[in-house]
């Protein structure tokens, strides 16, 4: 495959470009190709008059595209030019699909592209814009997940030059539309894709817990409190014209499957101090604030830009948020897409409201990201593979000598953050201990566990495993019920020496033990579930001699809940019991 750029500034105009691309050869040859146009500005008018000399000179072209976050309103960064890029695919091929979402919601739109994908063959990734705030991708992409989960979806919400003013538009051939989503079907057996989701924010100070929302993306209060008091204590920012401005650059943080996203707050409410998101923000998230600095983006701009020039994309895409430029100025931003040019000096970039991105974990809608997406047919020539990566210097006088005073205060700032989630811990550990046993409790477990759920992937698949003492009934009414106590302790004592530094043990209650072990799989968690089931039965315990346990394990699945996961092991113990006792099954 093919990429070209074309940059429309005062060096290039359309006409001239237009004449380029009749030019090429693979145009000529009539290769099957569409052209990508990002537009500065979202005045009707310019933009059918542009699109209808397209349609019509490039007719062998398909023709999408989207509005941009040209400009900011109180601040000098300006990208004042049209970006168009031209894919043409020698092995593979594409579908373009539009969704006018005055007639229907993102969520009917899925479920009718879900259909239109059955009939592609070999789709390897979607490429979708949609031009609406309201129109967050999530809804629509569930629905291409439930058709396949494998299916990478990438691309970004429309933007508009002034936030809030005119609507953010998206094109199709020469139709224009103000409420709609475009997808574009990657299929072909030898296409390739690699991705990349570039954050560099990190999460500050003390965490929050949103505890009113809508599924509208308005967030209502914090901590019981209303949402925009966050900004009001922590930036010390008030409710006027530059709020945009003043809290782009300290996003929401929050985490989802091991990932942190960013959420940018789009506007406030006056009245009642609601804070509005592009996206839900459900209640019950733990949120913080974020900040970066311009080395945190770009060393990690620069790693990825790295590993992507490894995959030797033919095309490269780049869906960029415009709060990196506003946190870090024209020049750094500008880095990032240099990174990436050096990658592919075809590479094409795009600002809007937001990024997309659907892989690994991520469920779609992004802010503040970089998401650069490169493409490929066919696999690696051994000259692409000699090929060398050009290094570009990071100014790294960030590191040395004199430090301006905005990184000496991030620099205490994350130190105070990391000091006070330190004594949380403690705090947490003083009230999370059972009294008997002095292992976790079940509040604490309930807590790991929910880390485990947010965190999903990022350490492994999680074993869990529910062990309970069989007729432990028995033994008290025995021998009483301080020795069965002490089989408690002891009992404890002994399994602890099966875990790791790694794991997690606790009490769920009673006579019942869990243990949660990361980086597991299913032959691991009945392996270690089988040796402490037989270490017990052969082991001689004081006064009682011999006990028996039974045990369920299973692995923490993606969309699992705490109750979920734990309704999965107590049945799976419940069987054992069922089957006779002395067992460990699993489900
Ligand atoms: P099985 O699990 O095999 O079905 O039989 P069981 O006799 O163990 O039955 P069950 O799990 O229902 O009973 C648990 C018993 O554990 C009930 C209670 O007397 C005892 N137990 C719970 N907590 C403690 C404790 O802190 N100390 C003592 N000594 N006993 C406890
Ligand atoms: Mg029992
Ligand atoms: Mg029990």
């Amino acid at each position: 495959m093919k990429q070209y750029r074309y940059i429309l500034n005062e060096d290039l105009t359309l006409d001239e470009m237009i004449a380029e691309i009749q030019g090429l050869s693979e145009y000529h040859d009539g290769l099957k190709g569409f052209l990508q146009i990002v537009e500065q500005d979202c005045v009707v008018g310019p933009i059918q008059e542009d699109l209808d000399k397209l349609v019509s000179e490039l007719g062998k072209l398909q023709i999408i595209g989207m509005t941009s976050h040209g400009a900011l309103s109180k601040e000098t960064h300006s990208i004042p030019y049209t970006v168009c890029t031209v894919l043409f695919f020698e092995r593979s091929s594409f579908e373009i699909d539009v969704f006018d979402c005055h007639l229907q919601t993102p969520r009917e739109a899925g479920k009718e592209y879900k259909c239109v994908l059955r009939g592609y063959e070999s789709t390897k990734a979607i490429l979708m814009m949609s031009s609406d705030f309201s129109l967050c991708p999530e809804p629509f992409i569930d629905c291409i997940n439930e058709l396949d989960c494998e299916l990478v979806v990438f691309g970004a919400l429309a933007g508009t030059k002034r936030m809030g003013d005119d609507r953010p538009l998206i094109f199709v051939g020469n139709c224009i539309y103000d409420r709609a989503i475009v997808a574009v079907a990657f299929c072909g057996t030898e296409l390739h894709f690699a991705y990349d989701y570039n954050l560099g924010f990190k999460s500050l100070g003390k965490e929050l817990v949103v505890t009113k929302s809508d599924d509208k993306g308005v967030v209502y209060e914090i901590d019981n409190k209303p949402a925009f008091d966050v900004y009001k204590e922590h930036l010390g920012v008030e409710m006027n014209e530059y709020f945009f401005e003043n809290t782009s650059s300290f996003p929401f943080m929050l985490r989802q499957h091991g990932h942190y996203l960013a959420r940018v707050a789009l506007d406030y409410r006056k009245k009642d101090g609601a804070l509005e998101f592009a996206v839900q923000i459900p209640e019950g998230s733990t949120v913080s604030l974020g900040y970066a600095t311009e080395q945190y983006l770009l060393d990690e701009s620069y790693l990825n830009a790295k590993r992507m020039f490894g995959f030797h994309p033919e095309a490269l895409l780049i869906y960029v948020c415009m709060s990196r430029r506003m946190l870090v100025g024209d020049d750094s931003a500008e880095l990032e897409l240099d990174f990436y040019e050096n990658v592919n000096p075809c590479a094409t970039w795009a600002h809007g409201y937001g990024e997309i991105l659907h892989a690994n974990g991520l469920r779609g809608f992004l802010n503040a990201s970089l998401v650069a997406v490169g493409i490929r047919e066919g696999e690696i020539t051994a000259e692409e593979q000699a090929r060398k990566f050009k290094d570009i210097d990071i100014p790294k006088d960030y590191f040395i000598g004199f430090k301006p005073l905005s990184s000496r205060l991030v620099r205490f700032l994350e130190a105070t953050t990391s000091d006070l989630r330190f004594a949380v811990d403690q705090l947490f550990k003083v009230a999370s201990l059972d009294e008997l046993t002095q292992i976790y409790n079940r509040r604490a477990l309930n807590h790991f566990m929910q880390k485990y759920i947010d965190d999903f992937g990022s350490e492994g698949e999680i074993m869990l495993l529910l062990v309970d003492i069989d007729h432990f009934k028995h033994v008290n009414d025995t021998y009483g019920h301080d020795v069965g106590d002490m089989i408690l302790k002891e009992g404890v004592d002994r399994l602890k020496s099966f875990v790791t530094q790694k794991d997690i043990i606790g009490r769920w209650g009673g006579e019942e033990f869990l243990i949660l072990s990361p980086y597991s799989n299913r032959e691991k968690a009945l392996m270690v579930a089988e040796s402490i089931r037989s270490y017990v039965e052969k082991t001689e315990f004081d006064v009682v001699g011999h006990i028996t346990i039974s045990g369920g394990v299973t692995l923490l699945r993606p969309d699992d809940t705490i109750d979920t996961a734990f309704k999965r092991v107590d049945d799976a113990l419940y069987e054992a019991k069922e089957a006779g006792r002395n067992k460990m099954v699993y489900r």
